[in-house]
């Protein structure tokens, strides 16, 4: 199946782990016991989507599956915070559509967009410079950096074509799009001869064109993924207006109504909502027909079924100008390529609560520590309210604020998680 092709990829992207603070104490001759100076850490690289002209298939992806960014680097003396992680930039064709690869959903369009932050790098924590209170002068702890976030995606190529054509195989679609372009898509006589979409631009008219996009052709039963057609119909899922060919020349025996029939079947089965797009007909290879009646009735069939139908002969030319010129006017007044909006929706992880904390106080301030403690800080994006709510929600599931409670904290004493540091109110 079109090896050389490549549409689709799953990929795992990390963002870097936020650098550790750093415990050090200022140094100075003749001045003892300077005070503690330890810089933060720096924060970790994301991993970015960013759309690029010059590439065409998803096919860098095949071998690499794994893409991760930077960690920041752990802070130092000198109150130095550690240098950021830098962003890992993935570059993806235009048209990608990053989806979610657990549950399918469409999580970002690159389609209009600059760049896409798909997994964000982790927070750096804290030197021990943040932790001096006036009776505690040389805390000898700082925080460690929190885990940057971890997806697995799936990248899928849509192409950005205005005008896709459809139609059994071998009814004329890539001599079309030769004929009205420059593509040159490879054009045989025998079904299957396009195993890769082929784009072209067609230029109607000073400053008028468009992009037509020629797939394999849809067979009956492609849409349940039996044949080749199924792959490639994302490939036309963003056009705004469908061509459909249909071999009126009967030089191979098919009867063009059921032609048409099945494969408009074929695109209502795989999607509703692009079977419904705007469709021109052409009944083509006319000029291999030598009696009228199949062109007659398929074009009495789609006429009452409200299309425009138009006789072509793609092989001579027939027709053909007529046709692009008709296309350039339905398009003029036609919505832009269809952009997909994200389906995504955030699932907070679930995380195990019902480990053990460590508690150390000193002086008002309490350090709150558990490895599930760290996941949860890292996860949560404080200034969101939703996500905030969520974070005191799985605290006191934890029951930390009675445990804090038991062990005697007060109003107005301060809790310290990683990052994180509020005063307590019961
Ligand atoms: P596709 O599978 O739909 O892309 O079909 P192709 O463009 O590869 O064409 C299949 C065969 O039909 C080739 O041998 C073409 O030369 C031939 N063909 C395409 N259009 C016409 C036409 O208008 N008239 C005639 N006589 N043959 C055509
Ligand atoms: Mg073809």
């Amino acid at each position: 199946m079109a090896a050389s092709f490549v549409d689709t990829a799953r990929i795992t992207i990390i963002a870097g782990h936020g650098g550790h603070g750093a415990v050090a104490f200022h140094r100075e001759k003749y001045i003892a016991n300077g005070g503690p100076d330890g810089g933060d850490g720096g924060k970790g690289g994301s991993v970015v989507f960013v759309p690029d002209k010059s590439m065409s298939t998803l096919m860098d992806f095949r071998y690499k599956r794994k893409y991760t960014a930077e960690n920041g680097m752990d802070g130092s003396s000198a109150k130095k915070t550690g240098r950021d992680g830098k962003d890992l930039v993935i570059k993806v064709p235009m048209g990608t559509v990053v989806k979610d690869a657990a549950t399918g959903e469409v999580i970002q369009d690159m389609t209009g967009v600059e760049r896409f932050v798909a997994a964000k790098g982790g927070r750096g924590g804290w030197g021990n410079q943040h932790f001096a209170t006036p009776t505690r002068q040389a805390p000898r702890f700082a925080k460690a950096g929190l885990p940057g976030e971890s997806r697995d995606v799936i990248l899928e190529l849509k192409l950005l074509a205005d005008v896709g054509l459809v139609g059994f195989p071998n009814v004329g679609k890539s001599t079309l799009l030769s004929v009205v372009s420059k593509a040159h898509p490879k054009i045989a006589n025998y079904h299957f001869t396009t195993l890769m979409p082929n784009l072209g631009v067609v230029y109607v008219d000073e400053g008028v064109s468009f992009v037509m996009a020629d797939i394999p052709g849809i067979i009956e039963g492609a849409s349940e993924g039996a044949g080749l057609g199924y792959d490639f119909l994302r490939h036309i899922d963003r056009c705004r207006l469908l061509v459909h060919l249909v071999d009126v020349s009967g030089s191979e025996g098919r009867d063009p109504v059921e032609d048409f029939d099945t494969i408009n079947a074929e695109l209502v089965q795989y999607s509703p909502e692009l079977a419904d797009r705007p469709m021109i007909v052409c009944g083509n290879k006319t000029d291999i027909c030598y009696d009228t009646e199949n062109q007659e009735r398929l074009k009495a069939h789609v006429e009452e079924l409200g299309y425009t139908y138009f006789d072509l002969s793609a092989a001579t030319h027939g027709g053909t100008r007529a046709l692009v010129e008709k296309i350039a006017e339905e398009l003029a007044s036609l919505p832009p390529v269809k952009v997909f909006e994200a389906t995504y929706v955030p699932r907070l992880p679930v995380i195990d609560t019902s480990k053990e904390v460590s508690v150390e106080v000193e002086d008002h301030y309490w350090f709150v520590e558990a490895p599930w403690l760290q996941h949860l800080v890292a996860c949560t994006t404080f200034s969101d309210f939703e996500s905030r709510n969520w974070f005191d929600k799985q605290l006191r599931n934890a029951g930390l604020f009675d445990h804090l409670e038991a062990m005697g904290i007060q109003d107005g004493d301060t809790v310290v998680m990683y990052d994180l540091q509020f005063e307590y109110q019961r």
